[in-house]
């Protein structure tokens, strides 16, 4: 017998509700923010072939599913709350089922963020995921506060997943740790929550990068109606990137996609808060510019040289 709809549910995601008032099962969850809290919401979705390869293991897939919306979360400085799940998948197959909701459940259960709900439906493997966090009243981190002025930073490294992608594709060779290494960045990545809520009355404004730094560091600026400098050799990259040719580099940290990272701004009188922010995160910050007054991004080398911007960024309508 094939398992049904409402038994794949109850054996692979209906669980206890903890913290919510009410999870799987009704028409609707219910949640409780504590006082004085917002409720922050963001929701994000993963197309096979789109945003994951078909020859992922469902584990990581179920860990990247819910590792770039809990990204949203931290890019506003939120605590998880909770998620719901709308899947869509050609069968039900036991074996991905198990492997998918484990790897999910690990990630969740590491931020204490539960299933509440979700939908499930036969179709094409798409991955549907909304998260629900909380933040306190008027201390989110907006894309929009950037000052001119202030110093502009990054965690972690960037580029190890668009190397690890540009393997797959064939383009250049990686093999090994190297390929390892990689893969994992591209596959497990690792949502900066504790950095987020660190940096609460700390950034002046944060964005994760998603679509490649440039890309994502132009919504900032925009938004924030100010421009910036970027020091290029400054952006924070693994040995594994660092062995690569340097134009594979700069292509990989300017334009790469996929990081996960949080990119934020901060006075420099802040840089000792944001350090120490950074240690409670887990995770380095690096300076890698200045936000200016000046509308528009301009990008030096490590010799002062100024450089051309020939890096796109990510755009699912543009290829
Ligand atoms: P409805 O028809 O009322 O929208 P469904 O019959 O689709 O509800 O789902 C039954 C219950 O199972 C609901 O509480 C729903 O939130 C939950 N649910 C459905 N799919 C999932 C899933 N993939 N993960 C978690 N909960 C789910
Ligand atoms: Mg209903």
């Amino acid at each position: 017998m094939p398992l049904g709809e409402f038994d794949l549910i109850a054996r692979y995601f209906a669980r206890p509700a903890r913290r919510a008032l009410l999870g799987v099962g009704d028409d609707c969850a219910l949640l409780a923010p504590a006082a004085g809290m917002q409720l922050a919401t963001s929701c994000d979705m993963l197309v096979e072939g789109r945003h994951f390869l078909s020859t992922v293991a469902p584990d990581r897939l179920g860990h990247k599913a819910l590792a770039v919306n809990l990204s949203d979360l931290a890019a506003c400085g939120a605590a998880p709350l909770a998620f719901t799940l709308a899947l869509s998948m050609p069968r039900a197959e036991e074996a991905w089922l198990d492997g998918f909701s484990r790897g999910l459940f690990a990630l969740a259960d590491a931020h204490g963020c539960e299933l509440v709900g979700g939908d499930t439906t036969q179709g094409p493997l798409c991955i549907c995921i909304s998260v629900f966090g909380e933040v306190p009243a008027a201390q989110a981190l907006l894309r929009s506060g950037a000052r001119a002025g202030d110093d502009l930073y990054v965690s972690g490294t960037l580029g190890d997943a668009r190397l690890a992608l540009e393997a797959f594709r064939g383009t250049l060779d990686l093999t090994g740790d190297a390929l390892t290494t990689a893969r994992a960045a591209m596959e497990l990545p690792q949502p900066r929550v504790a950095l987020g809520i660190a940096l609460r009355g700390v950034a002046t404004s944060a964005i994760d990068v998603s679509d490649g730094l440039l890309g994502d560091l132009a919504h900032l600026l925009r938004l924030s109606g100010v421009g910036a400098r970027l020091e290029v050799d400054a952006l924070p990259r693994s040995a594994t990137l660092a062995a690569q040719a340097p134009a594979v580099q700069r292509e990989c940290t300017l334009a790469g996609g996929d990081d996960y990272e949080l990119l934020f701004t901060a006075p420099p009188g802040r840089a000792d808060a944001v350090q120490a922010a950074a240690v409670a995160g887990g995770v380095a910050a690096t300076r890698i510019g200045r936000v200016e007054a000046e509308a528009g991004l301009r990008l030096f080398d490590a010799e002062g040289r100024a450089l051309p911007n020939t890096w796109g960024s990510f755009d699912h309508f543009r290829p």
